[in-house]
């Protein structure tokens, strides 16, 4: 299918990308396991040349993953953070980047370890509200990344807003959509220049590939980005290509699943005697609910807890305790996982900093799978007891 323009979302997810094999008429994309293709005669090839450069299962992939967030390029990546280095890559020195304050601690070290010594400046602020943005733009801004629920504490940052002043000014706008999904929310559609995706997450969905994509509409930006990509190499392999083609086939159902059981486990821990706070952005108390509930579909099922026992101990001991949920980094697979930021995914942010944005040592993060509710209910109840 072709023209996936005015077709529904989970016809989209199916069928986005994907054309039967041209040879076998295999329904399935197949896997191209091949690093070269054989020329006809010197430069006369069939659209394909080496593999770093471009592979046909991965040219279905970037079309499906295109089509899911309404753009009109994509370019895959070999983990997340790889991407997120690709629009890194399009800076010089001097540059300057504004960011949230709360980010995934792989995107942070990035920022901090390894574009910092390159003479690139990072303002991390509280994005929360675009107006801040004023208070740090300048010549030398050049991009503004904005994660959105953010990783662990589930702020919402209105697209939008952020959008319209990155364009008033000329300013790159990067949404790091993964925590949503395509599903939940189209960064493009509300202005963002760049969406990047850990395609780790909801897009593979069954936590058995590591992947990054970018999209756009821009033919500029994404001419910039292949280039990128074709010559630091950080190119996904074809067979994790299939993988996530597979995987989205099933991305509409699977977040219906991930919203329905997310709402359930929300309201019950918010009640819960043993639980400070919760956060989740469906809730009408969230400080940015209006903002969600705006720009997203639903509200996911990515939820944060903090513990009334403060203690590290007690923490470890609650994360240990669960018999379905498992102690695992990641996210985003049918699998229900739990995580403890401070010592896991957010590790490589220093504590001082880590706490001012509310990673506590008694947070923990529960990515809600698509089990049966009450078995994850019921589980969490013997954990916290
Ligand atoms: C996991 C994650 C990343 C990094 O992606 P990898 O695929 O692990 O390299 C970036 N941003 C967010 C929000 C993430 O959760």
């Amino acid at each position: 299918m072709s023209n996936y323009k005015n077709i529904k979302f989970g016809t989209k997810a199916i069928h986005a990308g994907v054309q039967p094999d041209p040879t076998t008429g295999a329904i399935m994309t197949p896997i191209y396991q091949t690093s070269t293709y054989v020329q006809e005669a010197p430069g006369v090839n069939k659209g394909f040349g080496y593999a770093r450069g471009k592979n046909p299962t991965r040219e279905a992939l970037q079309d499906a993953l295109a089509a899911l967030e309404n753009g009109k390029h994509c370019v895959a990546f070999s983990s997340g953070v790889a991407a997120t280095d690709a629009v890194l890559k399009l800076l010089s020195p001097g540059d300057e980047v504004i960011t949230g304050d709360d980010l995934y601690g792989g995107t942070y070290r990035l920022f901090t370890k390894i574009y910092e010594k390159f003479g690139i400046k990072f303002h991390f602020i509280d994005l929360t509200d675009a107006s801040n943005l004023h208070n740090y733009i300048n010549e030398n801004t050049r991009l503004i990344w904005a994660e959105t629920p953010t990783n662990p504490t589930m702020q919402i940052i209105d697209i939008s807003a952020c959008a319209k002043i990155a364009k008033e000014k000329g300013i790159v706008m990067v949404a790091d959509n993964t925590f949503a999904s395509p599903y939940l929310q189209n960064p493009l559609d509300l202005g963002a220049d760049i969406v990047m995706h850990s395609v780790t997450k909801y897009l593979g969905g069954h936590s058995d590939v590591v992947m990054g994509a970018l999209i756009t509409n821009s033919a500029e930006l994404h001419e910039k980005l292949y280039f990128v990509l074709n010559s630091s190499g950080a190119n996904p392999g074809p067979m994790d290509s299939f993988l996530v083609l597979r995987g989205i086939k099933t991305l509409h159902l699977r977040m219906e699943r991930h919203c329905y059981n997310g709402r359930i486990i929300a309201e019950f821990l918010k009640n819960h005697p043993k639980i400070e706070k919760v956060y989740w952005p469906g809730f009408p108390e969230h400080p940015n609910h209006e903002i969600a509930k705006k720009q997203m579909r639903d509200f996911g099922g990515m939820i944060s807890i903090v513990l009334k026992d403060k203690s590290i101990e007690n923490t470890f001991k609650v994360a240990s305790s669960f018999e379905i949920f498992s102690l695992a980094e990641s996210l985003g697979g049918v699998e229900s996982l739990i995580n403890h930021p401070a010592t896991m995914t957010h590790a490589s942010i220093p504590k001082e900093e880590r706490e001012k944005a509310g990673v506590v040592d008694n947070l923990l993060r529960l990515s809600v799978g698509v089990e049966d509710v009450e078995d994850l209910i019921a589980d969490l109840e013997q954990a916290l007891a």
